[in-house]
């Protein structure tokens, strides 16, 4: 049996409303579609304003250059994450600070924070990581208290809420991505939201190279080409329609593998729950416990039985790129702060858990991985 990693699902109005966009012309950046996706966008975070950009890396480099963080300021952010948050405040002239993870939820451990803020931190980026969000309220009452921004990346977190409330609308910029693994998908995509309308007017700015709005081909500073296009829109609109039907069948599949996989002696099951949250199962992760294993060699065996599978994230501090630019400081690239993260990046991968995913492919990959323990 084959069974991809993911496979994206198109069963609402995709194809009609990106069939519209062809037949009326409106296929670039300009169309109804983007503000449409904005305002849905907007309704399901709580926030004033979507701000559509070309995918969720260009989301968070907009998102950065529209708080206009003093330059030389620092950002905390978690070490287990993806590059493209650690470049978004390299590229601002910002200095990345990581903090290590939590072993059971794989987010930043938030009581590790305040110990990082130094006179110099101007932001806190929060991540929440493969279905389930970071603790806000610590971060949240820290951000008050040393008057420092919230950057939240919730590029998996469509459909996610933390004591109730949205992940997408606790940050004073948010950001989602919309790439076809996500929990809503444009093919390729990204959005920053805010309730700042100063924010919302520079994120406008840095997606569509700070053109000034009363002459055009006069720029105030650099931005970049960052349009999403009204056919990208059209199929985030569509999906973003279902994002209840997406999340529910997504907490089925998770539901299916903790039952199949419960009881397994070597490894570590995502938490179906926290005190603050319900998983979403972004993806469906699992971390080896036995320190001797690594993941490569059970990721080997289940490709052997055509099962896909993926690595968990690397962390930060050990990053090649981060290291020769040495725009990180000394003493926050020590191995020893970040146990969680060297863990989980070893040990850790995730299995099948796409939308197109069928029963029988669920029990044959809980079967397959029984075998291996
Ligand atoms: C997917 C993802 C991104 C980047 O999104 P792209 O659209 O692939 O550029 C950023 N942050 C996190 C946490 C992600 O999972």
């Amino acid at each position: 049996m084959n069974v991809p990693v993911n496979t994206p699902v198109f069963q609402g109005n995709e194809k009609k409303y990106l069939m519209d966009c062809i037949d009326t012309g409106w296929i670039s950046s300009a169309g109804a579609y983007i503000e449409k996706f904005e305002q849905g966008m907007a309704e399901l975070t709580g926030q004033k304003y979507g701000i559509a950009v070309c995918n969720g890396t260009a989301a968070l480099e907009a998102a950065v250059l529209a708080l206009n963080l003093e330059k030389g300021g620092e950002v905390i952010l978690p070490d287990f994450t993806i590059i493209s948050c650690v470049q978004a405040i390299v590229k601002a002239g910002l200095i990345p600070v990581p903090v290590d993870c939590t072993a059971d939820t794989w987010n930043m451990d938030v009581s590790q924070v305040e110990a990082k803020i130094t006179d110099k931190t101007r932001a806190i980026m929060v991540v929440h990581i493969y279905g389930l969000p970071t603790d806000m309220d610590p971060i949240r009452e820290l951000a008050r208290k040393h008057n420092l921004k919230i950057i939240e990346d919730a590029a998996e977190a469509h459909g996610l809420t933390y004591r109730g409330e949205p992940c997408g609308g606790m940050g004073d910029a948010s950001i989602f991505s919309f790439f076809p693994n996500k929990h809503i998908t444009s093919g390729e995509g990204g959005m920053i939201m805010t309730s700042d309308e100063a924010v919302r007017d520079r994120a406008r700015g840095a997606r569509n190279l700070f053109f000034d709005p009363e002459r055009r081909y006069i720029h105030s500073e650099f931005g970049s080409n960052f349009r999403m296009t009204n056919m990208q829109a059209a199929v985030g609109l569509a999906q973003l329609e279902q994002i209840g039907t997406t999340v529910k069948r997504k907490r089925e599949i998770g539901a299916y593998y903790q039952e199949a996989l419960q009881g397994i002696d070597g490894i570590q099951l995502p938490l179906p729950r926290t005190e603050y949250a319900e998983n979403i199962y972004w993806v469906f992760g699992i971390v080896l416990k036995d320190p001797d294993r690594n993941a490569d060699e059970i990721m080997k065996k289940l490709g052997e039985k055509g099962i896909g599978t993926r690595h968990f994230f690397y962390p930060m501090h050990k990053q090649p790129a981060l290291l020769k630019e040495g725009c990180c400081p000394k003493e926050s690239l020590e191995d020893s702060l970040y146990p969680n993260a060297n863990y989980i990046s070893t040990h850790g991968f995730y299995i099948p858990s796409g939308l197109g995913l069928t029963r029988e492919q669920q029990a044959y990959v809980a079967e397959e991985l029984r075998k291996l323990f």
